[in-house]
């Protein structure tokens, strides 16, 4: 299919190399791999295919420049990091063009997106001049405790498909601003937005070597003889639970630090107290984010018998407005999902629960013709232990159950390995706080949709992973602690 002028002249302007010291180059044995844009299932370009020899080339590059980079000054490091954050707000259009076209997503949530990717380059630009360390006394009065932060030294980055800018930079920043060099295996799926942002940090300034991008077809024969090499010192990763599994497990060879941000299964709870109005707007947040493509998506949402029709009526309402296509035309509310078998997946889902009992409000089914289109959709009355709340949804299908008590609701939460994200709407305020304490997750969102913030910590506890990412734990993934220890 031919796009119109303004996508194909960025289509033909972008980097499609790996991006190794610096520069586009080639993968050693010049295997390239289609870039599939999911509103029309088909290739819009190919992208260098990196293995093995290249993941060495990247290594060998990094750790070239792991010393001057963690002896730059912190301010030279944060001057960089923030030459890239205004870069990227200055060609904020491109970037969020082409999140959409290799990703899906309506145009204004790529632009959100940008806004947010970029805010972790402007947020670690500020705390790269804030690494503390501490100097005390013994309490035996006999000596002195130095405490110092270093950088742990080349990272290896893993990043999936849903953010392709803000899960690359939510790791970018911390790493640059600690001192570490990284490199980035994007997802298969949306390899190109990191090579962008490639190559604007090297026009903002960053030296070669500091940070590389690998697009491969298949990540194992990159990311294997990366964590088995002892030079690297650290692997971050935001993917699925079982591929964290595989990495960690792989990590253990050379005791590598981890960060794992992995798969979620998020409440999102309405108590009968709750203004309605304002649940609603927070479940259309919670749920059709990303077309529902979002660890942090709600995944369950577990409505007050008392005011459940009330709720899913109105949310039924809202979801039936929504225009579902490309995500670049203008007006579209929700894009395809990312790729046929995401869609499978979805649908297999919607299905089981429907033959369990769940009832169709809306939607239901995927939409023939090209691309990956799957209808918005509520289900009311599923029926707990349903795949499709014990499984991650990726996708926009609302899941409604019902609850009388405060504690059935509880125990609803928690009836999960997960524990990433939870929602709650109460007008009580002892309310909030009791059920936001007894909630097993890593974030809780009182009253809001949408938790994420670059000033917070974001991360999960139970099968979601391990680690913090934004605010000011962000940056201390990145650092390993050194005690000097002096006489009086
Ligand atoms: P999703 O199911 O959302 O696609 P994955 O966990 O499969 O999530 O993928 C997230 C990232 O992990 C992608 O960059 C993908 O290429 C990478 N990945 C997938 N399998 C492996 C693996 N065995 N080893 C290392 N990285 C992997």
């Amino acid at each position: 299919m031919s796009y119109p002028a303004q996508i194909q002249r960025l289509i033909d302007s972008l980097p499609t190399g790996l991006w190794i010291d610096g520069k586009q180059t080639d993968a050693i044995d010049g295997n390239r791999f289609d870039v599939i844009d999911p509103a029309t299932g088909a290739a819009f370009t190919t992208v260098a295919d990196a293995n093995g020899k290249d993941a060495a080339r990247a290594l060998d590059s990094a750790c070239g420049m792991q010393r001057e980079w963690a002896a730059t000054a912190p301010r030279r490091r944060s001057d960089i990091l923030r030459a890239a954050f205004d870069a990227v707000i200055e060609r904020a259009d491109d970037f969020a063009l082409l999140m959409t076209l290799e990703m899906g997503k309506a145009l204004p949530e790529s632009r959100s997106e940008v806004t947010y990717g970029a805010e972790f380059l402007r947020w670690f630009s500020e705390e790269a001049v804030r690494i503390q360390g501490r100097y005390t006394q013994s309490p035996s009065g006999t000596g002195r405790i130095l405490v110092t932060k270093g950088p742990v030294g080349p990272c290896l980055a893993i990043t999936p498909w849903n953010f392709p800018l803000a899960m690359g930079t939510r790791k970018i920043g911390p790493a640059l601003a600690a001192g570490c060099t990284m490199i980035v295996k994007p997802a298969e799926d949306t390899p190109l937005t990191m090579l962008l942002l490639a190559k604007v940090f090297a026009d903002a300034g960053l030296p070669p070597g500091v940070l590389s991008v690998l697009p491969a077809a298949s990540a194992p024969p990159v990311t294997e003889p990366l964590l088995a090499d002892p030079r690297l010192r650290k692997v971050t990763f935001t993917g699925s639970t079982r591929v964290g599994k595989i990495l960690i497990e792989q990590s253990a060879h050379n005791l590598l630090r981890t960060s794992m941000e992995l798969g979620g299964n998020a409440p999102f709870v309405v108590f009968d107290d709750a203004d309605l109005d304002a649940a609603v707007d927070g479940a259309m947040a919670a749920k059709m984010r990303n077309g529902g493509q979002a660890c942090t998506a709600a995944n369950r949402l577990i409505v007050a018998n008392a005011v459940r029709e009330e709720f899913t009526a109105k949310l039924t309402d809202r979801i039936a407005a929504m225009s579902v296509g490309p995500g670049y035309q203008e007006g579209i509310a929700v894009g395809p999902l990312i790729n046929q078998k995401q869609r499978n997946n979805v649908a297999r889902l919607v299905d089981d629960a429907v033959t369990g009992g769940a009832k169709i409000r809306i939607g239901g089914a995927a939409i023939d013709g090209p691309g990956f289109y799957y209808q918005p959709t509520v289900l009311d009355e599923v029926v707990p232990g349903s795949s499709i709340v014990t499984e991650e949804i990726f996708g926009p299908v609302s899941a409604i159950t019902g609850f009388d008590t405060e504690a059935e609701a509880i125990a609803a939460a928690n009836d999960t390995e997960f524990g990433l994200a939870a929602y709650i709407y109460t007008q009580g305020l002892d309310r909030a706080l009791r059920v936001a304490d007894a909630i097993e997750s890593g974030m809780v969102g009182i009253n809001r949709g949408v938790v994420s913030d670059v000033a917070a910590p974001f991360g999960g506890v139970k099968q979601s992973g391990l680690g913090s990412e934004g605010g000011v734990e962000g940056i201390e993934e990145y650092l390993d602690t050194k005690y000097i220890g002096l006489t009086k």
